[in-house]
């Protein structure tokens, strides 16, 4: 799509610091009541004082150091004004013009390697958190929760390089796969990230849809507005800039006819905290970044010899490379990634399930048995299965199902069974025509309840018939 245009705000919550961004408040509210992980800070009380947190602010080099960012020399905070009940004290701490970092990348893999800049990397606070009663159109009254104000954001801000709904998608899930390796964002959290998209034809004016909370509804919310400005467009009617809300449950974009520009906010510089060198702290930080996903994969194609996209599947998710190199040591490693990448993954997946449900134990004491040929790949995928449904270990699962494969000798009887039973399909057989085959084949494995080695069965017939 080389007409459409589309930038990203992301706003990330470092939501695996110890504590919020101003205040020595806990961040692990996530099982608590409302409002219990709160003090004068993040409450934003008349006269409270924020002290700026080390380890929000180093996790904010790593991140930027991640996305390849030039880091400032020095850096500050402003006052962000505008009122809203999640913000009482009237302004958010944020950053303006100088932002902590600028002038990164990130490369994502979709049907060919994209470039995609990234403008800027800003800290801010995060407000706290409106509970509507029902629908928010229907509802009565709201709640606040002042657990969530105070957190460290950072916002990514890319320049408009993303063509497309589906590569706006790609960019995130990379981006929160470097979160992860980083060790400084759990995604699957509450408010976790949040994303305002800027989205333009070619031609028409831009809309910014604001604040949406998951990563299918950026891509579904993009592509709603693709739809609403062609139609706009083939109507001759122009499309206006203005700010939108996605509306996740219905699926659509509504205008929200507010047009704040910068100038609204009047930002000025925060007097309760100093600029800082944030650049002093680069050289001890890189020394702590751990390998990040593109290095991983390209390790594992290397040191592993498995296929790129193996790689590409297994380095998706810090735990899911973990796994596989606990198990690889100790099995055929091209065997592993097959089985971990392709069969594991997809039934996790379709289970709703991480990594995390499945033991690597158990995965190497399949692949032993598959290994030895003591099970099918049926079976295997069976006691796979059994495993994410029931539990068990292995081994009592190959017994209680009778997964064992069959000796030779059964085969051997089976296949000798299915030419005498079946005297038309080995004369269709023996005129050239291949389903014949294909058929006995069938026979053999109903004989032996599918725990036949299919190519031992095909061998085998071909050489009786
Ligand atoms: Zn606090």
């Amino acid at each position: 799509m080389k007409d459409v245009i589309i930038g990203l705000e992301v706003h990330v919550q470092l939501n695996k610091l110890n504590s919020k961004l101003f205040c020595g408040c806990s961040t692990k509210y996530h099982d608590s009541g409302p409002n219990t992980h709160t003090c004068p800070v993040c409450l934003g009380l008349p006269g409270a004082l924020p002290v700026l947190n080390r380890t929000a602010v180093e996790a904010a080099i790593k991140v930027a150091l991640a996305l390849n960012c030039e880091i400032a020399e020095q850096t500050l905070f402003y006052r962000k004004n505008y009122y809203y009940p999640d913000l009482p004290k009237g302004f958010q701490i944020s950053q303006y013009d100088y932002p902590i970092a600028i002038n990164g990348n990130l490369v994502i893999e979709g049907d060919s390697e994209r470039n995609i800049r990234i403008r800027r990397v800003h800290m801010e606070e995060d407000p706290a958190r409106l509970v509507h009663k029902g629908p928010i159109e229907k509802s009565k009254y709201s709640l606040i929760d002042y657990n969530r104000s105070g957190m460290s954001l950072l916002e990514v801000v890319t320049e408009p390089d993303l063509r497309s709904p589906k590569e706006a998608r790609q960019f995130l899930n990379k981006l929160r796969n470097i979160l992860e390796y980083l060790d400084v964002f759990d995604g699957y959290l509450e408010g976790a990230i949040r994303v305002d998209a800027n989205i333009s034809l070619a031609g028409g004016a831009r809309a910014e849809v604001k604040n949406i909370s998951s990563y299918k509804g950026v891509e579904k919310a993009l592509s709603f507005e693709i739809v609403r400005q062609k139609n706009l467009m083939r109507r001759g009617i122009k499309v206006v800039q203005e700010t939108r809300h996605y509306d996740e449950a219905r699926g659509v974009t509504i205008s929200l006819r507010t047009k704040e520009e910068e100038k609204d906010y009047r930002y000025f510089p925060e007097p309760d905290l100093v600029p800082f060198k944030a650049k002093d702290g680069v050289p001890k930080i890189k020394e702590t970044l751990p390998e990040l996903p593109d290095a991983k994969r390209r390790r594992f194609v290397e040191q592993y010899n498995i296929s790129e996209h193996h790689a590409k599947v297994l380095t998706s998710e810090l735990k899911l490379a973990n796994f596989f190199e606990n198990v690889a040591g100790k099995v055929d490693t091209n065997q592993a990634a097959t089985w971990i990448a392709d069969v594991l993954k997809g039934e996790l997946n379709y289970r709703g399930l991480g990594i995390d449900a499945f033991s690597p134990e158990h995965a190497i004491q399949i692949l032993r048995m598959l290994e030895k040929k003591d099970i099918t790949e049926k079976g295997a995928v069976q006691v796979i299965r059994t495993l994410l449904d029931e539990g068990g270990t292995p081994a009592e699962i190959v017994k209680q199902k009778g997964l064992i494969k069959v000796g030779t000798d059964v085969i051997a009887r089976a296949v000798e069974e299915a030419i005498k039973e079946n005297p038309t399909a080995v004369q269709d057989y023996h005129a050239g025509r291949n389903e014949a085959l294909h058929f006995l084949v069938g026979q053999v494995m109903k004989k032996t309840s599918g725990k036949a080695d299919p190519d031992a069965v095909n061998k085998l017939l071909r050489e009786k018939l």
